[in-house]
């Protein structure tokens, strides 16, 4: 049976960066990917003359981010273009009046969670009754936290909020690639998804449909919801883990592309909000980098009504809350390109990770080794930077560092 120093199973952000941190340091390791691709939640689709992000896109707190310096020690393009997801263009559908009651309700909203924080630690619980920017509030928090203010706890919210700056850069080449080419040099077997990690015995026993091996270590840097389905059978049983994950599942997050004739007519990074009174709409980028596309990002309750449509049903949805917001002579000009649905991919099953109310210590727990050989890795693992690659990268460093010494 092949053995090998470390078993690396994922190879998304924080796969790559363990498997990366161990070739770097001279260790024997091996990275397992249940898929034909490495980049996880990190993918980039070539289509329509260009890179497009079908998840993570932005290098968020740039300043802190391993991931910009590696962009340029890779060559690839940082573009310090700052997102605009603060102004509607041209005012379309939101007044700018509109627009300061809304932002003024979310500062109100975030200083309820500081200064009141209800014992629930719900956030929805912050929010003031029959408030009308209610619905924005909670789009926000679907693109914060993949979940409806009802669902997340006050604690993790802030504790995300605090640490993250308001820098937010692109890799023009794309972010997923990005991930991917970090792991080149190291060993990686793709399609290889593990099904049981054993460590009953002195060395660990990792199964998978292309046969079993043995390794005296393993890091672990699956989602949370593919941990809590028990994707991965562990033998002895880590119910803590197991716990902690359930207790962090991943919200939903989702995007798509529209291909658009006559792009000249749109301003490139310009931004609009579908609808700003309702949970169940999209943020649009305009032409990002200057390209003929329209980016649609979906969270919380607005990604899980689209995952129902399916893409055309939500490119159908976005075509018309569009229309509604440019006029509908662009129904013929818009054409979906490129799309996700990261709550069915079966090696993800969601977008990223939020504290139930009450649990975000479990971000800690997860953190922790239940055997000195295994380590969890991932963005869930991360205190304060979950839900990001940068995340993600920083828990798969630390997990190598913690085995290797
Ligand atoms: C729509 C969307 C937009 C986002 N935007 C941003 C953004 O702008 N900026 C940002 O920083 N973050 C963003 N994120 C979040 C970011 O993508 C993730 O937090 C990060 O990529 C997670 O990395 P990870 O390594 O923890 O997990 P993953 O990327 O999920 O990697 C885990 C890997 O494990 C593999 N796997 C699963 N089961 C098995 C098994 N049994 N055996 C072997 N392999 C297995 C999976 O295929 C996957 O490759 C976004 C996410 C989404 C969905």
């Amino acid at each position: 049976m092949t053995h090998v120093g470390v078993a690396v199973v994922g190879g998304g952000a924080a796969g790559v960066a363990a498997l990366r941190t161990l070739v770097d340091a001279g260790q024997d390791a091996l990275l397992l990917e249940a898929k034909d691709r490495l980049g996880g939640r990190a993918h980039t689709v070539w289509t329509h003359g260009g890179p497009l992000d079908l998840g993570a896109g932005w290098l968020h707190s740039a300043e802190h981010n391993p991931w910009v310096a590696i962009a340029e020690a890779e060559g690839f393009t940082v573009d310090r273009t700052l997102p605009r997801w603060y102004e509607q263009w041209r005012d379309l559908g939101f007044s700018p009046d509109d627009k300061a009651a809304a932002i003024a309700a979310y500062a109100a909203f975030d200083r309820r969670m500081r200064e009141v924080s209800p014992a629930s630690d719900r956030a929805g619980d912050a929010l003031e009754p029959g408030c009308a920017w209610n619905g924005y509030l909670d789009a926000i928090s679907g693109y914060i936290n993949g979940a409806g203010s009802s669902q997340v706890s006050i604690a993790d919210y802030l504790a995300y909020d605090d640490a993250a700056t308001a820098t937010d850069w692109r890799v023009a080449e794309g972010y997923g690639a990005l991930v991917a080419r970090h792991a080149v040099g190291g060993r990686v077997a793709l399609g290889t998804p593990v099904t049981r990690i054993g460590a009953s015995a002195k060395v660990l026993r990792i199964d998978t449909p292309r046969g079993a091996l043995t390794a005296d270590a393993a890091i672990v840097t699956t989602s949370t919801n593919v941990l809590a389905a028990g994707a991965i059978g562990f033998d002895p049983r880590f119910d803590d883990v197991l716990h902690a994950a359930a207790c962090l599942p991943l919200g939903l997050a989702d995007k798509l592309f529209l291909a658009v004739d006559g792009a000249a007519e749109l301003e490139a990074d310009a931004h609009l909000l579908g609808n700003p009174r309702s949970p169940v709409t999209a943020t649009y980028t305009l032409c990002p980098f200057g390209r003929p596309v329209i980016e649609a990002m979906f969270g919380g309750e607005g990604a899980r009504a689209m995952e129902a449509e399916g893409l055309g049903g939500a490119a159908a949805f976005a075509i018309d809350e569009l229309c509604a917001l440019l006029g509908t002579g662009w129904r013929r000009r818009l054409r979906l390109v490129a799309g996700s649905a990261w709550g069915k991919d079966p090696h993800i099953l969601g977008g990223y990770s939020h504290a139930l109310p009450g649990r975000a210590t479990m971000r800690q727990v997860l953190a922790t080794p239940v055997d000195a050989r295994i380590r969890f890795a991932g963005e869930a693992c991360s205190p304060t930077e979950f839900s990001t690659a940068h995340g993600a990268y920083k828990t798969g460093v630390d997990a190598a560092h913690a085995l290797i010494g």
